[in-house]
């Protein structure tokens, strides 16, 4: 009988937690996030933070620094009104989509390239920034491109949940991807020689070689890397402000400042031809 009892109350405390948690799921599907950001005045952007050029913290002050960081934050200006306020949350290329899902964040500003498998997932804006794969390697390497990993024995550094550890996988098939958890253990695997090369977009390699001087940008862009807002499905309201608002910098002319802020000197790097 006590066991029969004890079964009943196990059962119940399942169905319970199943309901709560359905309700809390259904309840993020249908929170209508731009209305609850313009009464809360805030936007809540996951964004990368250990990622120089785009989204980096600043140790000594604590604060967030980058492109992303900058353009995020006119964003919300132009949604929100001079009032509106960003928040930032770190996310990795393996978190990001998670925290977007269990409506920790809003929207996704992280070097996040729009593909159509993630577009299943979540829905993008625009693109914001045109970034293609390329390879970061220490000066002097006998690895000058993409071909020249294609062999056994070859090991090709990267982060798990970029698109670039998939991309380097079909474009080297012959080599051994090793997946860090971001950007920063990455580079710590590169300087450490546990690979021959770091593999993920220009923009995010270009701001490492600016750190580490014995490296180098190698090969060129192998890919095209367009970058986009993601936030969850069933945001159309929210995505087309987001629309609006990323034209609306274009259009007085907040983007191109920002992109010669952070790309102007960058060397290698042709921040012209990115302008809008
Ligand atoms: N843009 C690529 C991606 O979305 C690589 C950069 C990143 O890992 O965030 O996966």
């Amino acid at each position: 009988m006590k066991k029969y009892w004890r079964l009943i109350s196990l059962s119940a405390l399942l169905i319970m937690t199943v309901l709560t948690l359905s309700a809390c799921s259904s309840s993020i599907s249908k929170k209508d996030v731009l209305t609850e950001d313009m009464r809360s005045q805030r936007i809540t952007w996951g964004v990368k933070t250990d990622t120089r050029l785009f989204g980096l913290e600043n140790i000594r002050t604590g604060k967030l620094e980058g492109f992303e960081i900058d353009l995020a934050t006119a964003l919300t200006k132009k949604i929100l009104g001079p009032n509106g306020k960003p928040t930032f949350v770190p996310v990795t290329s393996g978190t990001r989509v998670p925290l977007l899902k269990n409506g920790n964040i809003d929207a996704i500003m992280a070097t996040m390239t729009i593909t159509p498998e993630r577009a299943k997932q979540v829905d993008f804006t625009h693109s914001y920034f045109d970034a293609g794969q390329s390879l970061l390697v220490r000066k002097g390497s006998p690895i000058k491109n993409i071909n020249d990993l294609n062999k056994r024995g070859a090991v090709i550094l990267g982060v798990a949940g970029s698109n670039s550890v998939k991309n380097v996988a079909k474009f080297a098939p012959k080599a051994r991807v090793l997946q860090l958890s971001d950007y920063a253990q990455a580079m710590t695997a590169l300087k450490s020689k546990q690979g021959d090369a770091l593999t993920t977009d220009n923009g995010i390699l270009y701001g490492m070689a600016a750190e580490n001087p014995g490296y180098e940008v190698v090969g060129g862009n192998f890919t095209k890397e367009p970058y986009g807002i993601a936030v969850n499905k069933n945001q159309e309201r929210f995505r087309k402000k987001l629309n609006w608002a990323l034209k609306e910098v274009e259009k007085d002319g907040t983007y191109n400042r920002l992109l010669l802020k952070w790309f102007g000197d960058v060397k290698g790097f042709n921040y012209q031809e990115m302008k809008r």
